[in-house]
């Protein structure tokens, strides 16, 4: 991660953080700002194609995960297969 990445990542998060608040309990995708269904069941999550990152928060998708990896220099804990897993 590049100093200028840290700097957007911190100031998107910030932001995140903010529009969550306001939403009350609902997360939403930490890239695209989607609302996810059902923060509180991550099998059911998962099953949706969402992806769980524990202690940090929510992609819609694997597409979102990528760009954020992409856009911010992070790399999530990744499966045999490639996508993003915690499991
Ligand atoms: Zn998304």
């Amino acid at each position: 991660m590049t100093s200028e990445q840290r700097a957007r990542y911190e100031a998107h998060c910030a932001h995140h953080n903010a529009t969550s608040k306001v939403a009350g309990a609902a997360e939403t995708c930490m890239f695209c700002e989607k609302l996810i269904a059902d923060p509180f069941d991550p099998a059911k999550l998962q099953l949706a194609g969402a992806v769980v990152i524990p202690f940090f928060g929510y992609f819609c998708s694997q597409p979102c995960a990528d760009a954020f990896e992409r856009d911010f220099g992070i790399q999530f804990k990744r499966d045999a297969t490639g996508k993003v897993s915690y499991q």
